[in-house]
């Protein structure tokens, strides 16, 4: 006996009486026609035997994709047991590394605190001890290691220092290695770029854009006072062949108008294709270092409703572009599970990036490796707010940023990935339809 899950999201109703179904927990789509509609609505739980025939294929169909689940499964209980293995059944150790706080940029909204602090040589090998001992103690099977700043690449000489001792270490360990880093761009030659790719193994890099040229260098300010944005464009081209970038743009009410002009300059460069690709993300003040006006920032749903109007525009100008599908997740960051664990220039360990060189925010440091203190309790015990357990939008957000659903007092503002994702589901069936057509007529000619 099945029942409609939890999770459907139904979407629209077209002319053609046909509804387009999302369920957010296995992020399948489908469209429906509207016999089967019908009768999904008008049965509180269906056997397969008593279904007719002209639409027991789709019934069929929709139990496997997870609209349709067994009447006796609690689905909610379901994505508590899925959350609580990737929160605490991970193999892989998670380490974020900040081998300096200092940066050749100063963006007004930046959070960090730029202390002019480097990791000195003695930390950078206590930390590799650490990272050894803590792999084999906890048998992990996996180190991924994310470098990030101030901006990593003024170091350069302590990532690859780290970098080639663990992975010589997991190489002799049998435990797999991966690496990605994110830079603001400006040092990323493509001789720096083979020598992440080939010394550290570090094979995807995240770059940060604010806007076309004159928005961008009025934001991304490169304390030499050269123009930012050519230069990261020019490293974007010289890099893309050895590593795949992905570049952030932000956004936020000083800058969202310039977007459609940078969705242009991105559209006309035309090698980029699968090497390069972009998003929009919010700027966003949550920190005490943070000095930008929290005025300037979009709140969530306005954030929604801003990506929304440009993944149209760039629609209208590809109808073939990857049109990001909503994607499921178990946890809402991974920065709750004990595996994972941010390290600032002098060893301290942190949960979360954004308390990174607040020392009274430490959960450990790399001589004496993680402790149970209050802070590390808060996070490995976080528990997602009560008003999200219920929500049939839950996998695709899972309440949000435990940092800032934290900071504000365990009050909900509901995330952005949980809103406008409408729209990315129209525009997929819209392609979707249009390939059928445009295969249809092939065939009939
Ligand atoms: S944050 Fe909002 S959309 Fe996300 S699970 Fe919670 S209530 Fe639902
Ligand atoms: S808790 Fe929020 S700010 Fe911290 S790492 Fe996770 S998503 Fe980022």
């Amino acid at each position: 006996m099945l029942k409609s899950s939890h999770y459907n999201i139904e979407i629209t109703k077209d002319n053609n009486n046909e509804s387009v179904i999302f369920n957010s927990f296995t992020g399948a789509m489908a469209i429906i026609d509207s016999k089967t509609y019908e009768y999904i609505n008008n049965n509180d739980f269906i056997d397969i035997s008593d279904v007719p025939e002209e639409i027991k294929d789709n019934i069929i169909l929709m139990e496997t994709h997870g609209y349709l689940v067994d009447k006796d499964i609690d689905e909610k209980e379901r994505l508590n047991i899925l959350s609580n293995i990737a929160r605490f059944g991970q193999k892989t150790l998670v380490l974020t590394i900040a081998p300096t706080m200092d940066c050749n940029m100063s963006c007004p909204y930046c959070y960090e605190d730029h202390q002019q602090s480097k990791m000195s040589q003695k930390t950078a090998l206590k930390l590799v001890e650490f990272t050894k001992k803590h792999l084999i103690t906890n048998r992990f099977n996996s180190l991924y290691i994310g470098w990030y700043g101030g901006e990593p690449l003024l170091e350069i000489k302590t990532i690859s220092k780290i970098s080639r001792k663990l992975i010589e270490f997991c190489n002799d360990n049998n435990i797999r290695f991966n690496s990605s880093i994110i830079t603001n761009g400006l040092l990323l030659t493509k001789d720096i770029a083979k020598l992440l790719k080939n010394d550290c193994k570090i094979g995807a890099c995240q770059i940060t854009v604010d806007g076309p040229k004159d928005i961008n260098n009025k934001r991304r300010i490169s304390k030499d006072g050269k123009d930012s944005f050519t230069q990261i464009i020019n490293n974007i081209d010289d890099c893309k062949e050895d590593m795949f970038i992905s570049i952030r743009v932000n956004v936020d009410r000083y800058n969202n108008e310039s977007m459609y002009e940078l969705i242009d300059f991105f559209k006309s460069k035309n090698d980029w294709n699968e090497r390069v690709n972009y998003y929009f993300a919010p700027v966003e003040n949550l920190t005490e270092a943070c000095t930008y006006n929290k005025k300037s920032c979009f709140s969530h749903s306005e954030f929604a409703d801003i990506n929304a109007n440009l993944l149209r525009y760039q629609y209208s100008l590809s109808k073939n572009m990857e049109i990001p599908r909503p994607k499921p997740k178990h946890l809402p960051c991974e920065h709750i599970s004990p595996n994972v664990f941010v390290v600032d220039p002098k060893g301290y360990l942190y949960k979360c990036w954004n308390n990174v060189g607040i020392v009274s925010l430490n959960v450990g440091h790399v001589d004496s490796g993680p402790i149970f203190n209050k802070e590390h309790m808060k996070w490995l015990s976080y528990k997602i707010p009560n008003e999200c357990e219920e929500c049939n939008k839950r996998p695709l957000c899972q309440g949000g940023c435990p940092y800032a659903v934290m900071q504000n007092d365990c009050k909900l503002e509901c995330h952005h990935f949980s809103m406008g994702f409408e729209t990315n589901l129209e525009l997929l069936k819209d392609q979707f339809l249009t390939n059928e057509l445009r295969n249809h007529e092939k065939e009939v000619k």
